[in-house]
Parts: structure tokens; sequence; C-alpha cells
């Protein structure tokens, strides 16, 4: 499929309406229990009748072979009264990675599973009523809106569309700070539609820097933030465990740019007036552990060190609730990463922020927030030591 939107280029726009072409994958019911899959960020399972309350969801990747074991499910439920209901998660590429969240009535619960000896086949139980289960907690286009709506509040905040996915969803750059702030730092996030605690982490800091622009800690004239919080929106909307629409790992696309999510971004970057420089990336991720992948030994220098001593090394061990760790990993260059083209094309501080899949979420918030308090000072000691602060 073609991206002929990309020719637009980057141009201010609000949000419009993706196209319809999504088809939900099919629901199954008996007399008793229905399943579906009919929503914004629900899996294309297949969903397999067992019996009159006992239901197997077949979670298998959108492509194969699987990258990464991260598989993505989540569906709706409707059980009538007379006992539970016995669900059976099957893996067909992977294992069992995600706790099950039950969604009803606003409220998010862990439920508790039964694991087959490999990991293959996971199994839970429900209880009469309605409600919705995923993987993780549904983190989809209407929650983004809201922290859009949020930061228009900032007087130079801008919604810039940067460009259309292979779907034709805007990627979307929100920007704080004055168009011609001199140094910019690049938050990416949602790469991986699985990974909502990074986007937990992200919306947390997202929102913290605003609040630090509005209280004066942050100068919109000298420091512009470009957030693309969510870089690939047809991976989120149809629940992929990994790719955009076109099938590739967005976060192996970087220096490649044979799709639109990543190409958009890359436009956006090369089109800066000249007086703009790229100071930081920090892409936002999800893996087993908290921790952060910084620039091996081998590539970091006097500016570098500061920048991490400055932002992360201080806040080791010290935030409360959040241990993390800080994990210098050389560049492999040409892998694809965000952080190693961001790196090797800018020579700047390119950071993973992974965040734990199961991390609290008020924990994960909170962090973000510290974090996103401790970024000013770094920032300061950059910009001092290169002769562009005052
Ligand atoms: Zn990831």
């Amino acid at each position: 499929m073609s991206a002929p939107s990309l020719l637009l280029g980057a141009c201010t726009a609000l949000p419009t309406s993706p196209p319809s072409t999504f088809v939900a994958a099919p629901a199954c019911a008996t007399a008793s229990a229905r399943i579906s899959f009919d929503f914004e960020s629900a899996s294309q399972s297949r969903c397999v009748i067992e019996g009159e309350r006992d239901f197997t969801i077949l979670v298998s990747p959108e492509h194969a072979p699987p990258i990464n074991p991260s598989p993505w499910y989540a569906f709706r439920y409707s059980i009538e009264p007379g006992g539970d209901v016995a669900i059976g998660l099957e893996y067909l590429e992977g294992r069992h990675r995600y706790v099950p969240k039950r969604e009803a009535a606003g409220a998010s619960d862990p439920l508790t599973v039964t694991q087959s000896d490999v990991g293959n086949r996971a199994t839970f139980s429900l209880a009469p009523g309605t409600g919705r289960i995923s993987a993780q907690e549904i983190f989809d286009s209407a929650r983004y809106d809201r922290t859009i709506s949020k930061l228009q509040r900032l007087p130079f905040f801008q919604l810039v569309e940067l460009g259309h996915s292979l779907e034709g969803r805007p990627i979307e750059g929100l920007r704080m700070g004055r168009k011609d702030a001199p140094n910019l730092i690049v938050l990416l996030g949602r790469a991986h539609p699985p990974e909502v605690s990074g986007a937990v982490a992200m919306e947390a800091f997202m929102n913290e820097l605003a609040a630090i622009y509005e209280e004066g800690g942050l100068d919109p004239h000298i420091l512009q933030v470009l957030a693309v919080p969510q870089l690939n929106p047809d991976g989120v909307a149809r629940g992929n465990w990994r790719a955009n629409l076109g099938g590739v790992d967005l976060n192996r696309d970087w220096g490649v740019f044979s799709q639109p999510e990543t190409s958009s971004v890359a436009k956006w970057l090369n089109e800066l007036e000249p007086t703009i420089s790229p100071m930081a990336m920090i892409d936002f991720h999800s893996t087993r552990k908290n921790l952060f992948y910084v620039q091996g030994a081998d590539e970091t220098d006097l500016n570098q060190e500061r920048f991490l001593q400055q932002w992360l090394g201080s806040q080791l061990n010290r935030v409360e609730g959040y241990p993390f760790t800080i994990e210098r990993r050389n560049a492999n260059p040409g892998s694809g990463t965000a952080k190693n083209w961001f790196y090797a094309q800018y020579g700047i501080p390119s950071y993973t922020y992974e965040v734990a899949d199961e991390t609290d979420r008020e924990a994960v918030s909170s962090a973000a927030r510290i974090l996103a308090r401790g970024l000013p000072a770094a920032i300061r000691g950059s910009l001092l030591s290169a002769g562009r602060g005052k």
C-alpha cells in the first residue's frame, strides 16, 4: 500500500477520523455467554467454543515469524447468570506474558491465571456479568486525545500533523515550546502497541513537562519538545503484537524509513531550521523490568556522561517504588532502532525508557514525574557546556 498523504508534509490540523477499513474478528457465543472483539485495540483473535461456558481464545501475531513474544489479547464478554465461564488463552507463537486485566464499571483489576508448563496456555474464569479483558489496560486514541486537550492550555503548544499511517491515521506530534526555540528534545512512544506501561510513563512525563513550562522551569524560547506519543496508531487500533500495518517493526525501521510512520518523523526533523538542534531523544517502551538503555561505554563523551549523571545517575535508587537500572548498550549500528539512529545522526543522548510490564501504574506515573522534574537541570548542564545556555 502506498502512502500518498506523506507528500502533504507537516501541517497543523486537527486529527481526522481514520478510514473504517478495520474489520473486527468474529464473535463467538453460546446461549449463556458471548465473546466479541468489536472495539479499538481489540485483538485479531480466533475464538473457539469448547462448551456452553467454556471458550478458548487463540492469540496469534499479526505476521510471522513474531519478532518478540508480546502476545496481545483484548475482548469483551457478556455472561448470563448460572456459573463461571472458563477462558483459555492459547498462544500460537509465543508464551503467556501479560496478566489479564478485567475492566468493568470503570475499574481495572488483574486476574489470576493458571499456566501450562510450557507457558503456551493460560486459563482463568469469569463470573457472570459484562466487562472487557485485555493483556494490558486499554490505552487507545481517546486517551491520547485527552492528553492533547490538556496540553492545549500551554501558550506555545502546537499539534503538528507529521504524516499519516498506512491506514490513514494521523501521526501526531505534540510540540511544547516555541517552534523557533533552538534546542529540541524528541520523545517517542508506542512503536510497539502492547507496551502500555511505557505509554503510562510517557503520558505522565509529558504532563509534567507541561507543568514545568507553565511554572517557568523550562523556557519555551530556549527549549522545544516534540512528543510523538503514538508512533504506531494502526497497530494500537488493530491490537497488533509489535508491527505496523505494513508488518514492519517500527523500531527496526529508523534509517531505513520504509514506513510512513517513521519517515514522517524523519521528514519533520530534516525540515527543521538549521538554527534548531536536537539535544536528546527518549523512546518509551515496556519490557520485563524497569531500565534505561543508554549509549555504550565506547560511544559516550563528556557531555553525554554529564547529561546521564545529571538526569538519571542522580536518581538511581532514589525513586520510591520504582527501582530501575541504567544499561549501557552499544549502538549496534544499522539495527534500525530509534536509539541507534538518533545517536548516529545527532550524537546526542538517545535513550530507551523501558518500563516493566506489570509495575504498579501509580509508581510508573510518579517516577515519570520525578524524572521529568530532573530534566531541566540536565538540560541546563548540557547547554552551558555547549555554550548555548544563558
Ligand atoms: Zn518496545
